[in-house]
């Protein structure tokens, strides 16, 4: 067969995808922009650039105040007024960092959409808790919702709260970590449960406990035979890559099998500090994955979503899950059909590597949980036959194996 038209024809299909990749704004190709826009800050506010690239001095410098706010990003006149109303009610804290990936001239700048306050906030649509957690924790700070799997919940803090967050009623006022007391009790109930081989250390932010805090808690896990892997829920590589210290990876590297899922959403948060925060990780032997949340404006777009999860396997960071928006009060202008995400999905598989591919996750509301959507690409399934469509469209056919034997290789009794 001829070869090059199968190529054109293959060129042809990701033509609309290679016009638009040198329009996708990401935080490489971002660099020098944001390098002065983090000289401008880091002088606002008197930092040297040894304090600059300390995650401490990140975290107390946080801006949490309107006015500190506007001192740094442009806003719009009459914004200001909006901008406090919402935080009487929903609080927000950004990293001088995350803060300083903010395009200042584009008023739909994901990175802005993602951490300033919006007067859409006060939308009262949607509700506290849709997914119910307050009633799936058998013990304080622990979600139990799968046989052999669990989360706990360490502290409410994070380095930036994102406004679309499904743990706002959470967040609250002021940043609280799990007591001592609770978090033994938490290992207790881990202990008595052989059945749970996989627990989940989330917030908030897991990063957001200090290194000492965190590593009691992993060699108490360590010390349950039953727990075969540990998972770390942390937003720090995205929003505080200050954290991820050579002493912190040190650490973890001695309590693996370790994986940490991290949070990118946008090809804007794929920075040079992101991506030494992942190389360190990596390098560690942790293994990283990627948990993106579809939202309205930041990332319901096919090739966005392609562009993101091609630079995070760069990043050595393997796209995981794609979460559908949940109900979240407060969140309202971030929601989308569930037509969208599947059209991105549509637009991932065949068209980029399939490592790039995650599964697309609507959350069950009421705690019915994870369950993954796709689009359909099996037509017909009959006793003989099953057909298909591909990637692009065309339809095939196979045999569904009629009248073998099957030999089950699990003999169990
Ligand atoms: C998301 C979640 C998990 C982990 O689910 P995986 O599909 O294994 O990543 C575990 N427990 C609870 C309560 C969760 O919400």
């Amino acid at each position: 067969m001829d070869q090059t038209p199968r190529s054109q024809h293959l060129h042809d299909t990701i033509e609309d995808y290679l016009h638009v990749l040198p329009q996708i704004r990401t935080g490489l190709s971002d660099q020098s922009a944001i390098e002065q826009r983090q000289q401008v800050i880091r002088e606002k506010l008197g930092a040297t650039a040894e304090e600059w690239s300390d995650y401490r001095w990140q975290l107390s410098h946080r801006i949490t105040s309107v006015e500190k706010l506007s001192d740094l990003l442009p806003l719009e006149p009459g914004t200001l007024d909006q901008l406090s109303q919402v935080s009487e009610r929903y609080r927000f804290a950004i990293s001088p960092y995350y803060l300083s990936l903010i395009d200042p001239a584009d008023p739909d700048c994901p990175i802005r959409r993602q951490s300033v306050p919006s007067i859409e906030e006060l939308n009262p649509e949607g509700v506290l808790d849709p997914m119910d957690e307050e009633h799936s924790s058998p013990v304080p700070s622990v979600t139990r919702r799968y046989p052999d799997r669990l989360i706990i919940k360490v502290t409410n803090q994070c380095g930036m709260y994102c406004r679309f967050c499904q743990r706002r009623r959470l967040i609250g006022e002021t940043d609280l970590a799990v007591d001592e007391a609770t978090l033994r009790a938490a290992v207790q109930y881990v202990r008595e449960q052989p059945e749970v081989r996989d627990v989940l250390i989330t917030g908030g932010d897991a990063l957001m406990l200090s290194d000492q805090a965190l590593e009691r808690l992993l060699q108490d896990l360590r010390s349950i035979p039953h727990v075969e892997i540990i998972r770390l829920g942390t937003r720090t590589p995205v929003t505080l890559p200050q954290r991820i210290t050579p002493a912190l990876v040190e650490m973890l590297r001695r309590y693996h099998p370790l994986y940490i899922n991290t949070h990118f959403n946008s090809p804007a948060e794929i920075t040079v500090e992101a991506k030494a925060a992942c190389t360190r990780l990596a390098d560690a032997g942790i293994p990283l994955g990627n948990q993106m949340v579809l939202l309205n404006g930041v990332n319901n777009n096919k090739y966005i979503v392609r562009r993101l999860n091609q630079l995070l396997l760069t990043l050595r960071v393997k796209p995981y899950y794609i979460f559908h928006p949940k109900t979240v009060q407060g969140t309202s202008h971030f929601w989308v059909r569930i037509e969208e995400g599947l059209e991105i999905m549509e637009n991932l598989r065949g068209y980029t590597s399939g490592m790039a591919i995650p599964t697309y996750i609507v959350n069950g509301p009421g705690g019915l949980g994870k369950t993954p959507i796709l689009p359909n690409y099996l037509l017909y399934i009959g006793k003989d036959k099953a057909v298909f469509r591909n990637w692009e469209n065309k339809n095939f056919e196979i045999e569904n194996q009629p009248n073998r034997v099957q030999h089950d290789p699990g003999h169990f009794e």
